[in-house]
């Protein structure tokens, strides 16, 4: 039987070993972690029972994944909880663009660019079928849907500093860049508006839901399936070296794939990899990073505005130049005295997180690439400018840095939750330019979110890297 042999359990490893199993291959995981899951786990961080998302929180990328969508998860006990608003965008003044499944809320938040807004983002949601077969895979490819595809790539190569300028006021302003700031670091250059763009697209299309009881519900539910193949986790195995795996396995396996950074992937193939991918490997670069803090909260987050009260995520930095300023800060190694946050609040979804009236939020401030400092106090200040009163409501803490955050999963190098820098370069072709990105060398393939079509829960980049090892299989 052929054998394969995925080296760590994100949602891309077990993605890719789901593939695999599927094809009929002998397939074993192995996670350095004690738990399968890689972003996708959840945890009693700060208080007894309640559940906190330790990376991932919404999955507008989980849910329109052509790949998890064939997987039929439900069988294993995944079901998608919708908060009443997808996104909020709260301003000093009390307004707040929002973004929902609903049109009608979102055109409303957004006044005088309400109807615009409905008009050209609405379309991009009706063909957002057509434009998942799109986005989620290489770009180097024949396009299915030309049109579909023509239309998203004219506003998706804008600098999203420019692409804000067609919003009249700050609502629409600010929640556009808002997304586009899920891009990390500088927000003036090509491209850097069509992460956002496909977020804000699904998020009218199909919504920003959680997992029911936490993302830990996504990894249970690809482990069963896989074990339901015939495949094997074993966790605590930090691999370090090829060698390593043929001594577990007792044999070469035909196949391995890594759920991993691409440094990491040099280390662990070392002379297996040629001279020119591990020199092409060696220009990657890795962006800003996160600086996470989980609350226990009595109560809700006060915000001053009411759609921001019924919003799954909020989106905390103030107006659109104060985002673009925040982030042009965090890409120069700069911390912002403002920084960029994302804060959710999943149990308004879900009230399984939640033990009574103490509730559990999910909060992150975008910091510079391995940001030593604790920037605890500027979240804090942050979420208290638009909800003031929060402070009072805190009960317990969870803090995890840059390094803590490396420490917890090794793919976030130096904090980068995105194992890359989203530059144009590297949206378009990461890790490196080829026609195969996912191919290292010869039975080696790259399965993580360093590969197309980068960050976010959706396991296409572990369903192509499997696809590409089936080919040559
Ligand atoms: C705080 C945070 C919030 C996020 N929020 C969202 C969100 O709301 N929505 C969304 O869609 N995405 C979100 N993401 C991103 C998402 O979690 C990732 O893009 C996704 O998990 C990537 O999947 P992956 O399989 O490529 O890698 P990962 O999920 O990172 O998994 C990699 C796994 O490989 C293991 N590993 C690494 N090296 C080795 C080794 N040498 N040996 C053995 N095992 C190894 C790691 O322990 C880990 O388990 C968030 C991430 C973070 C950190």
């Amino acid at each position: 039987m052929t054998d394969a042999v995925v080296v760590g359990s994100g949602p891309n490893g077990l993605a890719a070993a789901i593939r695999l199993a599927q094809a009929g291959l002998d397939v074993t995981v192995l996670e350095a972690s004690d738990r399968p899951g890689g972003g996708t786990r959840t945890s009693e961080l700060t208080l007894p029972g309640l559940l906190h998302d330790d990376c991932a929180a919404f999955h507008p990328t989980g849910v329109v994944s052509p790949f998890l969508a064939s997987l039929d998860l439900q069988r294993f006990g995944l079901t998608w909880d919708y908060p009443e608003v997808d996104l909020a965008h709260p301003l000093d003044d009390g307004r707040a663009g929002l973004i929902s499944r609903d049109m009608v809320v979102t055109s409303q938040s957004l006044g005088v660019d309400g109807a615009r807004w409905a008009r050209s983002l609405g379309a991009q949601a009706r063909n957002f079928d057509k434009l998942v077969d799109e986005v989620f895979r290489p770009i180097v490819h024949v396009p299915k849907h030309p049109i579909a595809l023509g239309r998203f790539g004219v506003q998706a190569l804008l600098p999203a500093t420019w692409a804000v300028k067609r919003w009249r006021d700050e609502p629409a302003k600010a929640l556009a860049m808002g997304v586009a700031a899920h891009a990390f670091g500088r927000l003036d250059r090509p491209l850097t508006s069509s992460i956002g763009l496909m977020l804000t697209a699904a998020g009218h299309a199909a919504g920003w839901p959680v997992a029911h009881g936490g993302s830990g519900a996504i990894s249970s539910a690809l482990v069963a399936l896989l074990e339901s193949l015939g495949g094997t986790v074993r966790t605590g195995i930090a691999v370090t070296s090829h060698a390593q795996v043929e001594e577990l396995l007792g044999r070469r396996p035909d196949v391995v794939l890594l759920d991993t950074s691409p440094s990491a992937a040099v280390r662990i193939l070392g002379d297996r990899l040629p001279a020119r991918v591990r020199r092409q490997i060696g220009r990657y670069r890795y962006g800003p990073a996160i600086h996470k803090v989980d609350f226990a909260i009595e109560g809700d987050i006060p915000w001053t505005n009411p759609g921001t009260r019924r919003a799954g995520t909020v989106h905390v930095g103030g107006t659109a130049a104060e985002v673009a300023a925040a982030e042009a800060a965090t890409g120069r190694g700069e911390m912002p005295e403002r920084p960029f946050l994302l804060v959710g609040q999943q149990y308004l979804a879900d009230a399984s997180r939640s033990q009574g009236s103490v509730n559990p939020v999910w909060a992150y401030a975008h910091v510079p690439h391995g940001y030593a400092g604790d920037a605890t106090a500027a979240l804090v200040a942050q979420i208290e400018r638009f909800a003031p009163g929060f402070r009072d409501r805190i009960l317990a803490t969870a803090v995890r840095g840059t390094a803590a955050m490396e420490s917890y999963n090794a793919n976030y190098v130096g904090g980068d939750i995105n194992v890359g820098a989203n530059s144009a370069r590297q949206v378009v072709m990461r890790p490196r330019i080829a026609l195969d990105p996912y191919r290292l060398g010869d039975g080696l393939y790259l399965c993580s979110a360093a590969t197309p079509p980068g960050p976010g829960v959706h396991g296409m980049c572990g369903f192509h890297a499997a696809e590409s090892a089936l080919r040559r299989l």
